[in-house]
């Protein structure tokens, strides 16, 4: 191929081909939404040029003016959304926040003990392909198979037997609240650090709709594009500073807080320079994230993961735990002799876009799996209420009980391609 510095036409091509595929397929992949012009136009900002290494004020570079005062302003709404003393904006992604903490205060081989990935918890909570499984010892909690649901009782018992030093609470397809309070006391009985990793329902938390951990754990991470609709990022913060309980110091012998060894495990622990390009789009979300009219939104993304997962429910479909706090929902789709793998190639044919899943106890492999996540971020943000989330699990049922039938699935794509231009995206 010949490269020119002309426009680059062929990623242009693709990019308008994805905003396509977003205008018009139905999104239901419970990590994704849509953030505002605004974000896209402070991510695709000359901030990019900049690097500053270190922190607000205290850089490792010159001309940091200006993206200080960026920086800054992220940091003030971070802590005011979310009732926060202590922010730290720089993170890449959710993932990055998580490697940071772990690298702040742990040394290899230290135990933690995190919500077991095959039942929805995250890769970074100790998955043994993850780095936090690999150079941690890690242990897990999960969910009851008759209830869907976590048993403190025995989340203790396992911290008492395994004495961790890190506990993490959160996940990535849980649909029910985390009893924070419980597990503080949990740690404090065996000393360990509580981590809140908040990533999924984030603007929930925000607007008061679910627990806030800010209390109760030590340590809250994020990512900022989930629920909370910001750019692709994420954030640690604390409800309160304190000193670190594990005697780790600083050269000059003093205590180091954990503020210092979680900025100092974002830069120069995990990363170089911050991205300020991104910590200017997450001001702006965390802005708008500050409104009342987020306060709808989150209420009525909440409203809409009840309705749809009754209408499954309805439908016959089993949902772990049998409904949903939050904003997605975990099928299981045996009871239906579905696969994951399946109603996800299947529903992609009708522009529906949701992720296959495991689900607790999965008899197949994370490739195939037995389930499938939805959730209701990006439908609401696009202005959808209950009556659109009834419709669409008519499309979905409709679309899994006639998987072979390659003309239907057109027809419905047609059906859905049309519906869509009624709840018009970035116009
Ligand atoms: N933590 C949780 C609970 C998540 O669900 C995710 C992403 O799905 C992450 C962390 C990782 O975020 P990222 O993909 O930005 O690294």
């Amino acid at each position: 191929a010949t490269f020119t510095l002309e426009r680059d036409t062929e990623i242009f091509n693709l990019i308008n081909q994805e905003a396509h595929r977003q205008e018009y397929g139905i999104e239901l992949i419970a990590s994704e939404n849509f953030t505002s012009k605004q974000v896209m136009e402070a991510q695709g900002s000359v901030l990019t040029n900049k690097y500053a290494e270190g922190l607000p004020g205290k850089r490792y570079y010159g001309g940091c003016e200006v993206v200080d005062q960026v920086e800054t302003i992220a940091i003030e709404r971070a802590k005011a959304l979310f009732g926060a003393t202590w922010a730290n904006v720089q993170p890449h992604s959710g993932a990055q926040a998580n490697a940071a903490v772990f690298l702040s205060f742990l040394n290899p081989g230290d135990k933690i003990l995190g919500f077991n990935l095959s039942h929805g918890g995250h890769l970074s909570h100790g998955s043994p392909v993850n780095f936090s499984g690999k150079y941690f010892q890690a242990f897990f909690y999960g969910v009851e198979q008759e209830t869907g649901l976590i048993d403190w009782d025995k989340v203790e018992a396992t911290a008492l037997k395994e004495q961790p030093k890190l506990i993490i609470c959160g996940a990535s397809a849980y649909s029910r609240d985390w009893d924070y309070v419980r597990l503080r006391a949990i740690a404090d009985q065996v000393g360990a650090i509580l981590l809140a990793d908040i990533s999924h329902p984030s603007a929930l938390i925000a607007k008061g709709l679910l627990n806030n951990p800010m209390q109760h754990c030590h340590i809250v991470t994020t990512t900022t594009h989930k629920t909370l609709r910001g750019p692709r990022g994420g954030l640690i913060m604390m409800g309160q500073d304190f000193e670190n309980p594990f005697g780790l110091k600083t050269l000059k012998g003093e205590l180091k807080t954990m503020s210092a060894l979680l900025d100092g495990g974002v830069f120069p622990g995990t990363q170089g320079g911050p991205l300020e390009h991104v910590i200017a789009a997450k001001a702006i979300a965390f802005g708008e994230a500050l409104t009342d009219d987020f306060q709808i939104y989150a209420e009525q993304l909440q409203k809409n993961a009840k309705v749809m997962a009754q209408a499954f429910v309805d439908k016959g479909y089993k949902i772990i735990s049998g409904g949903t706090d939050n904003h997605l929902m975990l099928i299981d789709l045996r009871p239906k002799g579905l696969t994951g793998k399946l109603a996800e190639n299947t529903l992609i044919k009708a522009d529906i876009t949701i992720n296959k899943n495991m689900v607790p106890f999965d008899d197949k492999s994370p490739f195939v799996t037995s389930g499938m996540r939805v959730g209701t971020a990006a439908m609401t943000t696009r202005g959808m209420k209950e009556a659109e989330m009834l419709h669409i699990v008519e499309l979905i049922d409709s679309v899994l009980m006639n998987h072979d039938n390659d003309t239907y699935l057109g027809s419905v794509k047609t059906e859905v391609n049309k519906w869509m231009e009624a709840f018009p995206l970035y116009v």
